[in-house]
């Protein structure tokens, strides 16, 4: 999950990085209150979950509080790259003497994490690491391990920062360190991190990303997270432990296991080109899928309504395609009027002439079976096209 700013900012504080007041407006009304309670001059800032927000104008200097009322007022509703405004953040301006970057993520491909720290803020990393590669620290960091200060010392010094702001960067990095283990987050990144006309370093813009897989760890993190924003159906997948994603097609997918179902949306993909239909899901039910998940994960694909056909594509392993072919019927003699969609299956792989044999016996007017899982993407999305 992606934590908007205010919420960064407050993750920040509560781990005692630094950071200047800021606090959540919903109205201009709000903004005039947050920004009279600051005192002096205060920062106007879009609520988006998305970067760049400066350039597109979502970031403004209020001189007073009727000020920031009216920036805030000319900034709700407003569209930043496809996000609309629906809050902002008030913040205590800061007299801004330098920007610099600093960062921990997830090294998904190196399997440990990664700091990258850089004297050059402000701007996106990517074009400090494509421009002037010299000036960003990238340093892996072994899970086991941690940060040292002597650690954090070298990351720093490798950045590049200048010698009278590394004492207090080092202490920043061992801070957002540690609020980065504690809270299980994939990303905390600080751009800019700066230093104030009287020389403090402070986290300015936040972004945070938590792993939901350590959620059950973390019951606080249900607070932060985005109801309005959530799709609907992403969110009944959610309440039964689906692994769901929504997608913009119209042919429903059902499969076992993340690397057949990606397969499972190329192919139908390409079958659908034809006929102009394409996936309306991810949907990865998992190994040892009983009746009950395939009932709940065609429940959720049929009360899309977007989708005009289904495909499911099972490979029978420690699941038997004799289990999987009685929980289709289980799972449509459940959901009953409710299913109401043709529905291509293709079984193959243990057991796979008993499964076929099931759901033949079954003949139910919504079933198809196809051999090949071509064969049934194409048949799949022309169902779709009708
Ligand atoms: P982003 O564009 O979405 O990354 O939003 P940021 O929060 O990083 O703000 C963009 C830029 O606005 C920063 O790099 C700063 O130059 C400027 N900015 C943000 N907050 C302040 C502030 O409190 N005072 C001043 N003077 N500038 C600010
Ligand atoms: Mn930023």
């Amino acid at each position: 999950m992606d934590l908007f700013e205010y919420q960064a900012r407050d993750l920040f504080e509560s781990h005692g990085v630094p950071v200047l007041g800021g606090a959540v407006a919903f109205t201009p009304e709000e903004a005039e209150v947050a920004a009279a309670s600051m005192g002096g001059r205060v920062v106007v800032k879009a609520q988006v979950k998305v970067g760049g927000r400066g350039k597109a104008g979502g970031v403004k200097l209020a001189e007073n509080p009727s000020d920031a009322r009216e920036k805030c007022e000319a900034m709700l509703g407003m569209d930043i790259k496809g996000h609309i405004v629906k809050k902002v953040m008030i913040a205590q301006a800061a007299p801004i003497e330098a920007e610099y970057y600093l960062a921990i993520l997830l090294d998904r491909a190196n399997r440990n994490f990664l700091v990258m720290a850089s004297v050059a803020g402000g701007i996106e990393i990517e074009e400090v690491a494509h421009k002037t590669p010299e000036k960003l620290a990238r340093v892996g960091i072994d899970p086991n391990v941690g940060i040292s200060e002597a650690k954090a010392r070298e990351i720093v010094l490798g950045g590049q920062f200048p010698a009278d702001v590394v004492d207090q960067v080092v202490a920043v990095l061992l801070k957002l360190w540690a609020a980065f283990v504690a809270e299980d987050a994939t990303l905390m990144e600080i751009n800019p991190l700066v230093k104030t006309s009287d020389g403090k370093i402070i986290a300015l813009d936040g972004k945070v990303t938590l792993d939901d897989s350590a959620d059950f760890r973390h019951p606080g993190h249900e607070a932060l997270v985005d109801h309005a924003a959530a799709d609907p159906l992403e969110a009944a997948a959610k309440e039964k432990d689906l692994n769901y994603v929504k997608l913009d097609g119209q042919v429903g997918i059902i499969g076992n296991g993340a690397g057949l179902v990606m397969s499972t949306l190329d192919v139908v993909a390409y079958a659908g080109e034809k006929f102009g239909v394409k996936p309306a899901n991810f949907l990865d039910i998992g190994g040892g899928a009983s009746a009950q998940v395939m009932a709940d994960g065609l429940g959720i694909i049929l009360g899309d309504s977007d989708v005009r056909s289904v495909f499911v594509n099972v490979f029978g392993g420690i699941t038997s395609c004799d289990a999987v072919a009685t929980g289709i019927v289980q799972a449509l003699n459940m959901l009953g009027d409710q299913a109401t969609k043709p529905i291509v299956v293709r079984l193959d792989g243990n057991n796979v002439i008993e499964g076929r044999r099931i759901l033949d016996a079954a003949a139910h007017p919504l079933i198809q079976q196809l051999d090949t899982m071509d064969g049934a993407a194409a048949r799949a999305a022309e169902l779709a096209a009708k």
